[in-house]
């Protein structure tokens, strides 16, 4: 649970000054049959693949199938057991759920979006680096200025994250 909590924390810190204006606050555990808009649910479950060599997903679910999340599920893999590795992929998970994509040849220590080497290493990276931070408020400039001009309220506030995915490199 605090490992959780430590990225969730990081990420609302950043939330702040991103302009984003989505912040997350822990409400505890769930047996997942109620599921809310603006939920984000974190479950166990079988990622991993020796193809697809993933330690978690983000499933992300748009109820009008625009760029914008209404709830969503984290699924970890049962590997992880390590609680920084889970810190570390909770801050990441998040990210993607702000907009961002995995950033595979970003230099590592720069950006939670790097791939984990194992799911025994942690990457030391508990919430969004500067870069992050950067990317992200890019990311929610664009959205909107993607939704201005139309009938749309406050976006950022009325619905959850965003799927319109950005990659920048973090060097
Ligand atoms: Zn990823």
């Amino acid at each position: 649970m605090p490992a959780v909590k430590t990225a969730m924390d990081n990420w609302n810190v950043a939330a702040a000054e991103s302009g984003a204006n989505v912040h997350f606050s822990f409400k505890g555990l769930t047996d997942g049959e109620q599921i809310s808009q603006g939920d984000l649910i974190l479950i166990r479950q079988r990622v991993y693949s020796k193809k697809n060599r993933h330690l978690a997903r983000l499933e992300a679910h748009s109820l009008r199938s625009d760029q914008l999340i209404d709830w969503g599920l984290i699924l970890v893999d049962p590997r992880v057991k390590d609680r920084n590795v889970l810190t570390n992929i909770v801050a990441h998970e998040i990210g993607h759920s702000m907009g961002l994509l995995d950033c595979y040849h970003c230099e590592s220590g720069t950006t939670a979006m790097g791939l984990l080497k194992s799911a025994e290493e942690s990457n030391g990276i508990e919430g969004p680096t500067s870069c992050d931070r950067n990317s992200v408020l890019a990311a929610y400039q664009e959205l909107k200025h993607h939704f201005s001009g139309r009938r749309y309220h406050k976006p950022q506030s009325m619905r959850m994250m965003r799927k319109m995915m950005i990659r920048r490199s973090c060097l």
